[in-house]
């Protein structure tokens, strides 16, 4: 038995599934999850002593490549002078002021430790500020897993959802209405029938968690508008796509501007640190200012900040995104030329730092498009290249990460991986 089969085996005795977080247990693609000793740059090795190429990237934070030398000695200092004191610190101070300074919506930001509790704060604070109760979300956007956020679209349409985990009592969905991503129909639909009614629209400007999904300019125009028309919040989800699809977020991107953004994974670098923000006359609503609650006992932690601090400065070196872009353009037009060389239906997109591998005719624009793709040609695809030493998301459901220390020759040996691994399946 291998050594990554042991601990697998180990790890379900005491945890359940074996794993800290569902999709990491390799359920959809089966087989067994790769236990990883140490990460360097591109890398990662796994308890066999195997090495991958690694685009999951931690799923997001790894934007340097794993164990960037500056990142570590920014921790190691922190670390020596104590790990959590909580009370506030200046490097809390210099972590907004580089946040406020990045993302110009962003006037005033508060410091979490997840994406979770930074989505699930601002649609507090949303409420709060609004004094209204109803929230929009897209079928297809995770926000994590607050209750009101685990939800799926009711059955009439323009209904309230349903819960899709077990533990979410119905009473804490119902006022979650869930709309199919890029129809701006159902956004006036909904904003007709509900109107002032509404707190805010939750929203992944670039969708990563039902694999690579843009929006389209005239679905986050729509939102913005409609928002403004119904006194409405307007929350950009940027967990995933901030300080991934470009410097300043996709707000900067689409030239859209919301009144509260949602924050993590590269801003701590590899370390729990998350973050909301956005208006500073909505922002004052919150405690101690305000009579919206929240709070963090290892929120703003300092060997967290010392990390995305770092990562922070680091990512705004000179053509920093321009590469990042570059060299993922170059991954998904690789995967697009093999594909139709080989005749294999599957296709590749991307934007900054981010891309998708779908097994469909065209790049998907909703879920239910995203549906239609073919599960068992990606979860065949993705053993091929787990063997190759490419360690792609191990679902066909999850968007891929690129670092900047992916080389030519990294995208080059990915490259050549596919081609092997699409032929087998062609
Ligand atoms: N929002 C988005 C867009 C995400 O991608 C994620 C995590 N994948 C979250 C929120 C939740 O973040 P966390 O896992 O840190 O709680």
């Amino acid at each position: 038995m291998s050594n990554n089969e042991l601990l697998f085996q180990r790890a379900q005795k005491t945890t359940p599934g074996g794993v800290n977080s569902p999709v990491r247990a390799f359920k959809s693609v089966g087989g067994t999850p790769r236990f990883i000793e140490r990460a360097q740059g591109p890398h990662f090795w796994d308890a066999d002593g195997k090495q991958y190429i690694d685009y999951i990237g931690s799923w997001g934070p790894a934007i340097l490549g794993h164990a960037h030398p500056q990142v570590i000695d920014a921790v190691q200092k922190a670390a020596a002078n104590g790990l959590s004191f909580g009370a506030p610190t200046e490097g809390e101070i210099l972590m907004a002021e580089e946040i406020c300074k990045l993302v110009p919506s962003i006037e005033q930001v508060r410091l979490v430790s997840s994406g979770t509790e930074a989505t699930m704060s601002a649609l507090r604070l949303a409420r709060g500020a609004t004094k209204r109760d109803k929230i929009i979300k897209f079928e297809g956007c995770y926000h994590g897993h607050a209750d009101a956020l685990l939800v799926k679209a009711g059955s009439g349409l323009l209904t309230f959802g349903n819960p899709t985990s077990a533990g979410v009592p119905e009473d804490f969905t119902k006022h979650t209405l869930v709309l199919d991503y890029n129809n701006c129909e159902q956004l006036q639909d909904a904003f007709a029938k509900y109107s002032d009614e509404i707190a805010c629209v939750i929203v992944e400007p670039v969708a990563g968690n039902m694999n690579l999904i843009k929006a389209s300019s005239d679905f986050l125009k729509t939102m913005r508008d409609l928002c403004d028309q119904h006194g409405s919040i307007l929350i950009f989800d940027e967990v995933m796509c901030g300080f991934r699809v470009a410097l300043g977020g996709a707000q900067s991107v689409y030239e859209i501007t919301p009144d509260l953004t949602a924050l993590g994974k590269v801003i701590g670098g590899g370390l729990p640190v998350a973050a909301f923000g956005g208006r500073a006359e909505i922002m004052k609503h919150l405690a101690p200012l305000g009579g919206v609650y929240q709070a963090g006992t290892l929120s703003g932690n300092p060997v967290a900040v010392a990390a995305g601090l770092t990562t922070l400065k680091l990512i705004q070196q000179a053509d920093f995104y321009e590469t990042l872009t570059s060299q993922t353009s170059k991954l998904t037009a690789g995967f697009n030329a093999i594909a139709s060389k080989l005749g294999v239906e599957m296709c590749a997109d991307s934007i900054g730092g981010m891309f998708g591998i779908y097994f469909t005719k065209t790049i998907p624009t909703s879920y239910a498009e995203m549906m239609q793709a073919n599960n068992a040609s990606f979860n065949k695809f993705f053993h091929f290249m787990l063997d190759a030493g490419v360690y792609l998301a191990p679902s066909a459901f999850e968007a891929g990460f690129v670092s900047i220390t992916h080389t030519d020759e990294i995208i080059q040996q990915t490259l050549t991986a596919a081609e092997i691994s699409l032929s087998q399946l062609a």
